[in-house]
């Protein structure tokens, strides 16, 4: 974010959720507890609230997504609020018309909250400089920037099965370099006061020096993991490497795919996750993906709740409710 621009309110509530970057700590953990509470046993019926009765929140989605879509969708809806999604690729800015004219006619449509992914750098920024006063923009993903949603929903996953953070070593491995759900997950895991994270990649999917100030850079997964409490597996982002048709997937598999054996080098009760989609027999097994180490489904049921807790979160933090 640009520094004259403020995603938080007078009152240091969320406007807008667009980074998890210089988040106050206590606001994460706020958010993480009231996901806690929207969260239901396998087979119960999923809570549901009345905190967005009347609101329209609308997705804009210019990239493919599955669970945070479907996930922001549910939520909208368990809270009460109308929930529209707009097919971006098939709307009229595939004819010229400038995503901020399509913000202006959906606003003009009385939708409070825009969730918006996007392939650009700063048009989550740019819309919320543009909405009305009362109108809130929420990020689904932001390039390679930024999925702030995803990182709170890890975090959250985290502390659920490792019971908080203090302790822990998190390895992530994979693209990096190319990963928005990395980006998110270091500010959310750095604001936690994780005990030490790890970044595994190969040469061309490591960050710049510039970027993850703090974590270990480790070019073996198999000396990376040793001993990780949390491991999180990443697909390689092939929509944003110029020429990785070219990438030698049996070859990645073998140099850094998490298979059992590899597993067993992480600390015994370790917990394996994936943001998804999971690309099995490349960056991870089956038979990791669905062994007792995975969380990736918690994953999964902890992104509704968290989507649920960032709209009510700014749902109460407008003020608007219906009367
Ligand atoms: N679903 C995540 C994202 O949108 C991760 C991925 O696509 O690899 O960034």
């Amino acid at each position: 974010m640009t520094q004259d621009f403020s995603q938080l309110d007078r009152n240091g509530r969320l406007r807008h959720l667009i980074t998890l970057d210089g988040l106050d700590p206590g606001l994460i953990r706020e958010l993480l507890d009231r996901a806690q509470g929207y969260l239901c046993l396998p087979g119960q019926l999923p809570p549901r609230g009345g905190d967005l009765r009347g609101w329209t929140i609308a997705n804009l989605f210019a990239e493919p997504s599955t669970r945070t879509r479907a996930s922001f969708e549910l939520a909208a809806l368990r809270l009460g609020a109308d929930s529209l999604n707009l097919d971006v690729m098939l709307s009229s800015r595939v004819k010229g018309e400038s995503i901020l004219d399509t913000i202006y006619t959906l606003q003009a449509m009385q939708v409070d909250v825009f969730v918006i992914r996007d392939a650009e750098p700063g048009i989550l920024e740019l819309v919320a400089r543009h909405v009305d006063d009362h109108v809130c923009v929420i990020s689904g993903g932001e390039a390679h920037i930024s999925h702030p949603t995803q990182g709170l929903l890890d975090a959250l996953t985290i502390q659920q099965s490792k019971g908080g953070f203090r302790d822990l070593v998190v390895a992530i491995v994979g693209d990096i370099r190319h990963s928005r759900v990395a980006r998110s997950a270091y500010r959310a895991l750095t604001a936690l006061g994780v005990a030490e994270l790890r970044i595994i990649a190969p040469e061309e999917m490591m960050p710049d020096t510039g970027e993850f100030t703090g974590a270990i850079r480790c070019r073996s997964i198999d000396a990376g993991i040793e001993g990780a409490d949390v491991v999180m597996m990443l697909r390689i982002q092939r929509e944003r490497i110029a020429g990785s048709a070219t990438t030698d997937l049996r070859h990645y598999h073998e140099q850094y795919g998490l298979t059992a054996a590899r597993l067993a080098r992480a600390d015994a009760s370790a917990v394996v996750m994936h943001p998804g989609p999971m690309n099995r027999g490349v960056e991870i097994s089956s038979e990791v993906a669905d062994g007792p180490q995975s969380v990736i489904r918690r994953q999964v049921s902890n992104g509704v709740a968290i989507r649920m807790a960032v709209l009510a979160h700014v749902a109460e933090a407008r003020g608007r409710r219906m009367p």
